[in-house]
């Protein structure tokens, strides 16, 4: 996945600690703090008024002890060098750090983008943050998000670039994945190119993007995929419903089969079309058109069925998915036996989907 939006600057604290922190990929906790173990050989030590913490010599440290002139102007002289080789660029000073495995008093020092030191008394910085009664937390990265996407006639998700990733960064999320939908027709390069325009110099967050495949062409699967997955777009999305998008089992099958071979992640919306099809058209010949009735034309075995085929399907090509908004105990099961006979299956909710 490539990350593309510059950092927008935002006040305050969180904007600050954000700009000189990586996003961590995996476990974010437990990899900074791993890092910061493997990484910090310096030893903490205290700092007293008018010295400076470094790894630097020991006699570097006593500045201001000499009488003479000369002394005062070595220690000045010192005293420069020293602000000039400041060993870290940023100290999150005083904050309480919540890891996912623990709570406590901490320092975080950072360099070059990437915490090196937890500790107290870290020494100097270019930059220090003050976090007294603060909680100080890792970035979380939201993966599924949806912005600036057409849904439907005319209709496009409320959310665009500037309002999504400032919503997310209120929320203490540093990264966000949306989805590029491509249309019928259409390049996923084309599709591409009109997300990027739209996020480009918007972004309040790191951002990088899933691709919606609904249109899987033997140009698209052969030749623009792979190379999109090697440009870092190492991650797709396929629909078994919605009009304009539902691809049949033969392009499913298809899709999964680039998956496996680029080693793409494929998520899979896993829904029976045609079972919406039939119900929904008799709901609506029998006037039963209010919003309550999208549930009724999507009964758990609607949702059930097509996790189940979507997992067959995997299983035939012998590549891992992930099942996207899983809403309902049925799907649930399928998704935990497939796991419980070793398929690499994985499975996501969220709350939008519960109601
Ligand atoms: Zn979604």
């Amino acid at each position: 996945m490539s990350s593309f939006c510059p950092a927008h600057p935002l006040a305050g604290l969180a904007d600050k600690v954000r700009d000189r922190i990586p996003v961590p990929v995996v476990d974010p906790t437990a990899a900074a703090v791993r890092q910061a173990e493997t990484l910090v050989t310096l030893k903490p030590r205290k700092a007293t008024a008018g010295t400076f913490s470094s790894p630097g010599s020991e006699a570097d440290d006593r500045i201001g002890e000499g009488t003479g002139r000369g002394d005062r102007a070595q220690a000045v002289f010192r005293r420069e060098r020293r602000v000039a080789l400041m060993p870290f660029d940023t100290i999150i000073r005083g904050g309480t750090i919540a890891t996912a495995a623990d709570t406590f008093a901490c320092d975080i020092a950072i360099r070059d983008g990437r915490i090196v030191a937890l500790g107290h008394d870290l020494g100097a910085a270019e930059t220090i943050i003050d976090a007294t009664d603060r909680l100080v937390l890792p970035g979380g990265i939201d993966s599924h998000v949806h912005f600036a996407q057409p849904s439907g006639d005319g209709i496009v998700m409320a959310d665009g670039f500037a309002t999504g990733t400032r919503s997310a960064a209120f929320g203490g999320n540093t990264t966000v994945l949306p989805f590029c939908l491509q249309q019928k027709g259409q390049t996923l390069r084309e599709a591409l190119r009109n997300y990027h325009a739209q996020a480009d110099g918007e972004c309040h967050v790191d951002v990088a993007f899933h691709l919606i495949v609904t249109d899987p062409t033997d140009q698209v699967l052969g030749q623009e995929l792979p190379a999109l997955v090697q440009d870092g777009y190492t991650s797709l999305k396929v629909f078994m419903t919605y009009e304009g998008m539902a691809l049949s089992d033969r392009e499913l099958l298809e899709t999964m089969a680039v998956a496996r071979e680029t080693g793409a992640v494929l998520m899979v919306h896993a829904e029976n079309f045609d079972a919406i099809r039939f119900l929904t058209d008799r709901l609506e010949r029998a006037g039963n058109t209010a919003p309550r009735f999208h549930a009724t034309s999507r009964p758990i075995p609607v949702e059930r069925e097509a996790t189940h085929r979507a997992i067959s399907l995997s299983e035939l090509v012998d590549v891992p998915i992930m099942i996207v908004h899983v809403s309902n105990r049925g799907a649930m099961e399928e998704i935990r036996r497939a796991q419980q006979r070793g398929l690499n299956v994985m499975g996501e909710t969220c709350r939008n989907t519960w109601f």
